[in-house]
């Protein structure tokens, strides 16, 4: 068991601290894995850079992402170990707004670590899993990794995908397959973000409750209304503003380089 830290509020720290715990907790556990922690620090460092907040062009991404799963008439959330241990509750609530379903997926797949991440979910008070086992019995084309194998239920027949923190090649195959690709990625230069219809640069934990309250939002308008907004979503601008962002953000920072009130201490 990891041990209980507590990180008083006004450390910088204070929200990162905490979800380096949940994971290293779930690592421990099997549901994550030694290649997802290493992800979480390439977020992480990400995170830093975009100054740990929602970005607008994370937010205008959130909307298109709301409408696209709005308007899908087979709309799944694929999941990982990573994203079950930091949002398996707002995952469940999101497919319930939705009606998305939601299917296991995952890069080093054991039967274990299914059942795991299955169970993470049902204790979330998901109703139903998909892509557990035998049940992921069809492939996904020129991929070469485990997460070829889809639900029939689920992915292989879905028209929009909502893939928090994926890997570039799957994200391209199912763009290929004609599918919306909804990416959570905080590496706007991933193939992942690169190649998916709509990339929400931010945080997951950020970002999957700033979704559930744009849908929530949302689910009032009618079908013309969130087309509109799906089809005037430019992903490519997205990303170049989100970029952009880092880019100013570096330049800032470079300009002061020290930027957190550290005491200047005297020569003795
Ligand atoms: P790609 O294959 O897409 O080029 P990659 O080789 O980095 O990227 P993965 O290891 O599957 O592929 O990527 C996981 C992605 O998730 C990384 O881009 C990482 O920055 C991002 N990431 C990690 N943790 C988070 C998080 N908490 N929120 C959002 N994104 C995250």
């Amino acid at each position: 068991m990891t041990e209980e830290i507590k990180i008083p509020e006004e450390h910088p720290r204070a929200e990162s601290l905490p979800i380096r715990e949940k994971l290293i907790k779930h690592f421990k556990s099997g549901d994550v894995t030694s290649a997802g922690l290493i992800a979480h620090g390439r977020g992480e460092a990400l995170d830093y850079i975009l100054g740990e907040k929602t970005t607008q062009p994370a937010l205008k991404a959130t909307k298109a992402a709301a409408a696209t799963l709005l308007t899908a008439k087979h709309p799944v959330i694929s999941v990982n170990g990573n994203t079950a241990a930091l949002t398996s509750k707002d995952i469940v609530k999101l497919s319930k707004i939705t009606r998305a379903k939601i299917e296991v997926n995952l890069f080093h797949r054991s039967s274990e670590r299914e059942i795991a991440i299955k169970k993470l979910l049902e204790e979330a008070e998901a109703t139903e899993v998909l892509g557990i086992g035998e049940a992921a019995s069809a492939r996904i084309p020129e991929v070469g990794s485990e997460r070829r194998r889809i639900d029939p239920k689920g992915i292989l027949i879905a028209d929009a995908v909502l893939v928090p923190l994926e890997d570039g090649d799957r994200t391209e195959a199912l763009v290929r397959m004609g599918k919306k690709v909804i990416a959570i990625d905080l590496n706007p230069l991933s193939r992942t973000a690169q190649f998916a219809t709509v990339t929400i640069v931010d945080n997951i934990v950020r970002a999957i409750p700033t979704l559930i309250k744009v849908l929530n939002k949302l689910k009032t308008k009618n079908k013309k209304e969130l087309e509109n907004i799906t089809s005037t979503f430019d992903n490519k601008k997205a990303l170049g503003e989100a970029i952009d962002i880092i880019h100013r953000r570096l330049s800032k920072l470079a300009e002061r380089g020290v930027y957190l009130p550290i005491l200047e201490v005297e020569e003795p």
